[in-house]
């Protein structure tokens, strides 16, 4: 019997495919990110068996005790940080991560920037946009994205490819993914990181390039 997690993959590939198509986009054009925060390597299996390659995980520590032995059995796998880096963990991130999508502080684009000078992968990096201007949520403040941005690439030496969001939990996505998506136009950023299992198929419709769902995947956590 195949595992839930592999009915399930199948499922948001196929929903991700329409979604795409609705919105009159190549389904190439969207990457699924299936978030496996939380879960363990027996439950991963199943999903990189399905030749899964994009994987989002929330803490470096975390990633660090599952992700080295399972890349070592596939090693087509593409590790995307999603939660809050710390500026202490920038060195093991950039050695196990290929994308990160929670640049947000220039503290931390100063630490990307020394590390990345001296490391042999490219990385990918998103800046974290507070599109709801919460107070206890990661992310550039709205108000400060443009400079913050444009620091990025001029004080930092940066070449983020995009922007993420995490639209407040009360209100209607759209709003914020359309935020989103005006700003990377803006400042000629080509990827979006937006839509998670609730919202997924409208992020898309907003142009959406990189979807991070992981309940709708792996279940509960
Ligand atoms: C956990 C998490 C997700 C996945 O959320 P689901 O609702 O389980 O799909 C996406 N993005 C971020 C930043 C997360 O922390």
């Amino acid at each position: 019997m195949p595992a839930a997690s592999t009915l399930a993959l199948h499922s948001i590939r196929s929903r991700i495919v329409h979604a795409a198509k609705a919105a009159g986009r190549e389904p190439g054009s969207v990457t699924l990110v299936a978030v496996s925060k939380t879960f363990s390597a027996p439950d991963i299996l199943p999903v990189l068996a399905e030749n899964q390659i994009d994987f989002g995980e929330n803490r470096v520590q975390e990633a660090k005790g599952k992700w080295p032995e399972l890349v070592t059995h596939y090693p087509a796998t593409k590790l995307h940080l999603i939660g809050p880096l710390q500026t202490n963990k920038v060195a093991d991130a950039i050695k196990l991560f290929d994308a990160i999508h929670s640049l947000d502080r220039p503290s931390l684009a100063l630490a990307l920037g020394k590390v990345l000078a001296k490391a042999d992968k490219p990385i990918e990096l998103f800046i974290q946009v507070n599109t709801g201007d919460e107070a206890q949520k990661a992310g550039v403040h709205l108000q400060e994205a443009d400079g913050f941005i444009d620091a990025c690439r001029e004080a930092y030496k940066l070449a983020p490819v995009g922007l993420m969001c995490i639209p407040p939990v009360a209100e209607a996505p759209e709003r914020h993914f359309e935020i989103l998506a005006r700003l990377a136009e803006k400042h000629g950023l080509k990827k979006l990181s937006m839509g998670m299992s609730a919202d997924f198929e409208a992020a898309i419709a907003h142009g959406a390039t990189h979807v991070r769902v992981g309940s709708s995947i792996f279940g509960a956590r």
